[in-house]
């Protein structure tokens, strides 16, 4: 069974701005772009695949030219099947609320669905704040389906950044986590509430003691995101979730999509034992079994973490494990495929009682 829902186009690394806690250490220096016919053959392909959603994401996806976007959104909705087409921005372009309304109306015209606004404390360094009110209203006006991410906030909220219960006060809308964003979200006015990240840029810029830390017992188990959203980067590199740290973290990777077809990429990543163990078996599962039955890798519990990318990268990251999960992982096997049905059987026993 073929799970992938979601394609992340990772259209380029190159950005307008440079925020501090970039997870891709995005910038205006960055020269790799996809071509659009490879964008457009991404479409078809994911298309034939089953895909529902396509993320246009980056880096800054707005910085190809206005009339060549429209003409992609144009193009997925002609030619493919692909029904949510959604792009995520840091909102540089929405410089008047007259200008993001001609903007989004053109984008809404040719059949963008989703607009998601990066405004988070670090973004707001580069991008005026009106600049997210402009294109926040602009979206709900044009119904849009319209989510500010205001993730990244730090515990000493700097002078005169807004924090997402800023902008829930101001604007309105409600906060969501991260987790509750997925393809299929059909709520209209939302926010993520995310916090600070540690890979990529931040490592150099954020202090630790400076995130708000959820506590290791409040983590999610699984990452849901995995397997279901491949992320295609502009260097040709494919991971096998949304890919934010997949230039720090080489566990990520599953292929290269301008040297095989996605069929074959997706088909790795269904099987790959690593994709698996973090969708089905879960990371806190991992970490206690390996600390239980390896004490030699040198795991030990830890009370608080920035989130679950951080308990992944923990995990991945440790070379013991990696080493012992290369070679002898399918000893999980078992528990992973009972841990796998059972998912798979709430999922079809969810939409049996839904539909
Ligand atoms: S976080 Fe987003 S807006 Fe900021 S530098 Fe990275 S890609 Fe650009
Ligand atoms: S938890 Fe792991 S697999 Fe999931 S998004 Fe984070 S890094 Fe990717």
């Amino acid at each position: 069974m073929n799970d992938l829902s979601s394609i992340a186009l990772l259209v380029t690394y190159q950005c307008n701005i440079e925020c501090k806690h970039c997870g891709l250490s995005c910038s205006p220096r960055e020269k790799e772009w996809m071509t659009m016919d490879e964008m457009k053959d991404i479409a078809v392909q994911a298309s034939d695949l089953g895909v529902i959603s396509i993320v246009l994401t980056g880096g800054e996806p707005t910085l190809i030219k206005h009339e060549e976007l429209c003409n992609y959104f144009r193009f997925i909705k002609d030619k493919t099947s692909i029904s949510n087409i959604r792009i995520v921005t840091n909102g540089h372009w929405a410089k008047s609320y007259e200008k993001a309304y001609s903007v989004l109306k053109e984008w809404k015209d040719a059949g963008l669905d989703e607009l998601n606004v990066s405004c988070g404390e670090f973004h707001q360094e580069f991008v005026p704040i009106e600049n997210i009110g402009h294109a926040y209203k602009a979206g709900c006006d044009l119904g849009f389906i319209t989510v500010l991410l205001a993730g990244e906030f730090t515990k000493s909220k700097r002078e005169n950044k807004l924090t997402p219960y800023d902008f829930e006060k101001i604007l309105g809308c409600r906060i969501m986590q991260h987790h509750e964003v997925s393809p299929f979200i059909t709520k209209k006015y939302a926010m993520t509430c995310n916090n600070a990240v540690s890979y990529g840029r931040g490592y150099k810029y954020i202090k630790l003691e400076d995130i708000p830390l959820t506590k290791y017992d409040n983590l999610p188990n699984t990452c849901k995101d995995t397997i279901s959203t491949l992320s295609l980067h502009p260097d040709g590199n494919a991971t096998i979730c949304c890919g934010v740290g997949a230039r720090d973290v080489p566990f990520l990777s599953i292929g290269n999509w301008r040297e095989e077809k996605l069929q074959k990429i997706s088909v790795r990543a269904n099987d790959d034992l690593f994709a698996n163990l973090i969708k089905f078996y879960g990371l806190r599962a991992l970490k206690e079994k390996l600390m239980k039955t390896h004490p030699e890798f040198g795991l030990t519990h830890k009370l608080n973490y920035t989130g679950l990318c951080e308990l992944c990268f923990e995990i991945f990251s440790n070379e013991k494990a990696l080493n012992y999960l290369n070679t002898s992982g399918l000893e999980l096997e078992e528990e992973l495929i009972s841990q796998k049905i059972m998912y798979l059987s709430t999922i079809y026993s969810s939409k049996y009682v839904y539909q």
